[in-house]
């Protein structure tokens, strides 16, 4: 089988290795606007079961990868989950979910020796373990090179669709598959668009900044500030660590909806708010350095897979904040499309004719499908 990627970000890289492994002819396009240079988060502490089986199955995918690769993909991290008091018994069912999932969660007192301060009456803390992990994608990225059946090419793809038919161009070469998958995160909207097609997905930019501060050794999900952290997760850390120091990265889940590439820079509002919020948690805390890049939501918040058009077209995106945590599972099921012509039963729910063809042109995008206390 040959198949033809355009995308190798986060999911598009995993479904090159899975294809791969399993002696797919796979063709990788990737246009080099976005890449991860730090490990991302992978967490099964979400808030919809169908989200948190994908997440536990996004753990295994990552877990064969190791195997097969001889890799360390996943850094299993402690977390601790930060939620007004309101929000508990909406959170207390999730904690069964999050238990039948492999993690350890218990509610704790006190964040004092985890050197965080409170920052509001009627906070709960809860804490987690076997729940979350750090992704080394930047290693994932790099071994994609090495197969014999993966051919990697460097440029901007464009999708012709014509009398019931799918070419790939790029570099002035048309590349031809079995099957042709966009994968172009942020960018899918404007793939399909030039090719005449409509899909259900808006554009945003995301943000993160880093600080060096005292030392954590544990993600933070805070609903009470709206905000995360976590320790950057590179060989720094050790280092840093022997002197009580960490590269922190934090976030909030604001988004600005833009086409990528109009809105360049991180914006100084993002930089003020999520500097004060880092240090009502951690104290002093100097801000060193920010990122942001582009994402995509479709219209429930949550991600989209399948056909488009024709039965070789296939589609995946619309993964928000949370690409790392679910796209594994829907790259593994997209596989098993490939392979089968069906879609496994954990797919279904995220299966892109949800949406049929009447979906708004613009809807709010505050609160992502990962974040609690809604
Ligand atoms: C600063 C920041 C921090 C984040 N942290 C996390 C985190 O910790 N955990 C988490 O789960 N998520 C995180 N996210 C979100 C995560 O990055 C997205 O959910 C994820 O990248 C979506 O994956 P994707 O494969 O759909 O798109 P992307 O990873 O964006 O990949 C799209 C790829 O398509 C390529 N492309 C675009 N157009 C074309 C074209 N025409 N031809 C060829 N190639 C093309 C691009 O070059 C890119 O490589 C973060 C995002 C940002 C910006």
């Amino acid at each position: 089988m040959d198949v033809v990627i355009i995308g190798g970000g986060i999911t598009g890289t995993v479904l090159t290795h899975l294809l791969a492994m399993r002696s797919v002819h796979v063709t990788l396009v990737d246009a080099g606007l976005q890449k991860p240079r730090y490990p991302l988060i992978h967490s099964k502490l979400l808030r919809f079961h169908e989200d948190i089986t994908l997440s536990k199955i996004s753990e295994e995918v990552y877990l064969e990868l190791s195997r097969k690769l001889g890799i360390k993909v996943l850094q299993p991290m402690d977390s601790i989950t930060v939620i007004p008091s309101e929000c508990y018994s909406d959170t207390a069912k999730l904690i069964n979910l999050w238990h039948e999932a492999g993690a350890r969660v218990k509610v704790i007192n006190d964040i004092g020796k985890y050197g965080l301060k409170k920052a509001a009456n009627n906070e709960v803390y809860i804490l987690s373990s076997d729940g979350d992990n750090l992704v080394n994608y930047v290693q994932l990225m790099r071994r994609i090179r090495k197969y014999n059946n993966v051919r990697y090419v460097e440029g901007k793809a464009r999708v012709n669709v014509s009398n019931d038919s799918v070419e790939v161009v790029v570099n002035d070469r048309t590349l031809h598959g079995d099957y042709y998958i966009i994968t172009a995160g942020a960018w899918n909207s404007t793939v399909a668009r030039d090719a005449g097609l409509r899909v259900p997905l808006l554009p945003y930019k995301c943000q993160a900044a880093a600080f060096l501060s005292r030392r954590i050794n544990y993600i933070l999900y805070d609903y009470v500030l709206d905000i995360y952290m976590r320790p950057l997760g590179s060989t720094m850390d050790h280092v840093l660590g022997l002197s009580g120091l960490s590269i922190v990265v934090g976030g909030d889940g604001n988004s600005k909806t833009t086409e990528p590439g109009k809105e360049e820079g991180v914006d100084r509002e993002f930089l003020n708010e999520v500097s004060s919020k880092v240090m009502s948690r951690l104290g002093n805390a100097f801000l060193i350095g920010s990122r942001f890049g582009y994402c995509e939501v479709t219209p429930d918040m949550r991600p989209a897979v399948g056909t488009l058009d024709l039965s070789n077209l296939v589609f995946m995106g619309g993964f928000d904040g949370y690409g790392a945590e679910v796209g594994p599972a829907l790259a593994l099921a997209l596989t098993e499309y490939l392979f089968n012509g069906s879609w496994p039963g954990y797919a279904k729910p995220y299966l892109i004719d949800r949406f049929g063809n009447n979906w708004p042109s613009t809807w709010d995008i505050s609160t992502e499908a990962h974040e609690l206390c809604v």
